[in-house]
């Protein structure tokens, strides 16, 4: 069988650890989506790891990790991040790479970069890993399968068309340097022989475990309101970020997409620019981001400070609802301990009207937070083992927000490490 997990809001819930701790019983762990652009952060036995690329699933010797067709595949990144952990004595990962998964052309990341310039204060607030451009040129029917790397007469050929085509943007839109064809060429042939060992045809692959009754674990990249769909559009990222996408993304049937666990943070964080209505500045702010993950908000990938706000339910219930979600895992808990009360966004407030529907972008820009707020509990949480026993107030904060979202909470995160959960049935 196959479960999925995925983001309800805008990033950073913390599926890395959940990722992890899954993993623990799964067979195979599997990228369906995005790049090296977002990171998961795990603390495990060998020490605290930022992925970009690999599977979550990478530190257990059981699991074989599967970089999808859908994956944005920055081979010199992926082969870098191999090392990172090879060389701190994790054991080589049992790792599959699609076929057909699409390459980040070393344009992609410049085209990223230059895009972001040209546009100033109206950027995106992209992280630069060439992500949108990959896209782009994957829908434009102008990308390169993995594949392509073992016909070099024909690489060389398509090569050369498509450098025409960005050479025009670079010296006439942006001024910039040239792209040279052969040069490229050359760098892919290295790209082929670091990621030689480990191409397949993945599908293929899914599909036979699947029929040999291996579990199959999804891991998604960023969340819902990142989805170009269904989230906060334009502010979003360039792959579907939701559950459904994972049957494209790794070639699984959707039907054997059987749990789909949604991770949504005890209060909310997010990167880059788009419409954030709980969120929270000055000294306020500071502290929830001092205080918040395990060492504080700030991107993995980019060490950006994250903006950091209050729990939205509006967003959240939205966000569970548009990834189909069977359980909700309620993570990094214990770092509202300190608060004496807790405030939580349960409606918004646009134009005068308050509703609890999750509206389009436009609507959204204008949505003020309506705040409830509850006690807190004042006091460290990590280490409880068992529901029962956390305090009466922390209980209270969960199954308000369960009601108000509307989805099962089964899973509470306490702590970063892979022990800090408590089940709940
Ligand atoms: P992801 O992209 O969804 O995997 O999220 P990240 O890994 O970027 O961010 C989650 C951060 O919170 C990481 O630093 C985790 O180690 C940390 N974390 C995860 N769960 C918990 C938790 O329950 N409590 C605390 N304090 N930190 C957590």
């Amino acid at each position: 069988m196959v479960k999925a997990v995925v983001g309800a809001n805008w990033g950073d819930e913390g599926k890395g650890k959940i990722t992890d701790m899954l993993a623990a019983k799964a067979d195979i762990v599997v990228r369906f989506q995005g790049g090296a652009n977002a990171g998961h952060t795990i603390v495990n036995d060998y020490g605290k790891f930022a992925l970009h690329t690999l599977p979550s699933g990478v530190f257990y010797s059981h699991v074989t990790s599967v970089i999808g067709n859908g994956v944005a595949l920055n081979i010199p990144i992926l082969a870098k991040e191999v090392k990172s952990i090879t060389d701190r004595n994790v054991p080589a990962p049992k790792l599959k790479v699609s076929n057909r998964a699409q390459m980040v052309m070393p344009y992609h990341i410049l085209f990223d970069q230059y895009e972001e310039e040209r546009l100033g204060g109206r950027s995106f607030g992209s992280t630069k890993s060439g992500i949108a451009p990959f896209y782009s040129d994957k829908y434009a029917k102008i990308g390169f399968q993995v594949n392509e790397l073992y016909d070099e007469e024909a690489l060389k050929d398509k090569l050369r068309r498509v450098c025409e085509v960005k050479n025009v943007l670079l010296e006439h839109l942006y001024h910039k340097p040239l792209l040279d064809p052969d040069e490229l060429f050359r760098e892919m042939m290295q790209w082929r022989t670091m990621i030689d060992p480990y191409v397949c045809d993945t599908a293929a692959f899914l599909n036979q475990a699947l029929k040999d009754g291996k579990e199959i674990l999804l891991e998604g990249q960023l969340g819902s309101m990142k989805d170009p769909d269904h989230g906060i559009y334009p502010m979003v990222t360039s792959s579907s970020t939701l559950a459904g996408y994972g049957a494209v993304g790794a070639g699984v049937p959707p039907y054997e997409i059987k749990k789909i666990v949604t991770v949504s943070k005890a209060y909310s964080s997010a990167v880059g620019a788009g419409a954030f209505v709980s969120e929270i500045f000055g000294d306020e702010a500071e502290e929830l981001r001092r205080r918040g993950g395990d060492g504080g908000e700030y991107g993995a990938t980019t060490g950006r400070p994250r903006r950091v706000g209050w729990y939205d339910c509006v967003a959240s219930r939205y966000g569970c609802r548009v990834q189909g979600t069977t359980d909700v895992a309620f993570t990094v808990l214990d770092v509202l301990g300190y608060l004496d009360e807790i405030p939580v966004c349960v409606a918004y407030d646009i134009d005068g009207e308050v509703t609890e529907e999750f509206p389009t972008t436009g609507l959204l820009e204008k949505a003020k937070p309506v705040i409830e707020k509850l006690p807190g509990w004042k006091c460290d949480i990590r280490g409880i083992r068992n529901y029962g026993d956390l305090p009466e107030n922390c209980r209270n904060y969960i199954e308000f927000i369960e009601k108000k979202i509307g989805y099962p909470i089964t899973m509470i995160s306490n702590g970063p490490g892979r022990n800090d959960i408590i089940y709940r049935d």
